[in-house]
């Protein structure tokens, strides 16, 4: 069963019915919002999504409402604060790579302005070269993590499948944003109505 197809049967208000229905493949233009959904990604590797949105809010208070700089600045206390929290994922490595990342969105907003100004400024690459670029950018960046952050985000099309009632709306919105790329397009505006 694909994702949409599982998502689509279980009741409203379930997290990952409004997972599907409100976030998923919907692009993000606040850098924060982007960043969070970036932490999210480098953690699920090896996990499952289930346990990555159950603990959503846990991450979101423990890495400062994904405030990248605050958490570029995190200290050694700072992760040993992160490995303590029974509510997030407790990997060394994976909140390393966190903070290395938050120090390169930073470095790439001095150059682009935005991390999404940098993510919208690359134009259709295939999956191999985004992981070549993300790799030259970022740490815990395998082929997955790239290919489900950029799915998610809606940059790369594939999130939902053809017969999903979001497909069509986001093939719009995903060929109406490439055409006036930065126009503010609510991410807000689509609810999937089935
Ligand atoms: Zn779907």
């Amino acid at each position: 069963m694909s994702y949409c197809e599982y998502c689509r049967k279980l009741p409203l208000g379930n997290i990952h019915r409004t997972y599907h229905d409100t976030k998923y493949g919907i692009k993000i233009y606040d850098d924060h919002e982007l960043f969070g959904r970036f932490i999210l990604e480098i953690n699920q590797a090896g996990l499952s999504w289930d346990i990555i949105l159950k603990r959503e809010t846990e991450f979101r208070i423990a890495f400062d409402q994904y405030n990248f700089e605050r958490i570029a600045h995190y200290s050694e206390a700072d992760v040993a604060r992160l490995m303590n929290n029974k509510g997030i994922i407790r990997n060394r490595k994976k909140i390393e790579a966190v903070i290395h990342n938050a120090n390169q969105v930073i470095a790439l907003r001095k150059e682009y302005g935005t991390f999404f100004a940098w993510i919208e400024s690359i134009e259709s690459k295939n999956t191999e070269e985004w992981v070549k670029l993300f790799k030259k950018n970022f740490k815990f960046v395998g082929t997955e993590i790239v290919k489900e952050f950029l799915f998610s985000i809606g940059k790369l099309e594939g999130a939902h499948e053809k017969d999903c009632p979001m497909f069509l709306p986001l093939k719009k919105h995903y060929e109406i944003t490439h055409y006036y790329k930065f126009s503010l397009f609510s991410s807000t505006f689509f609810i999937c109505t089935n």
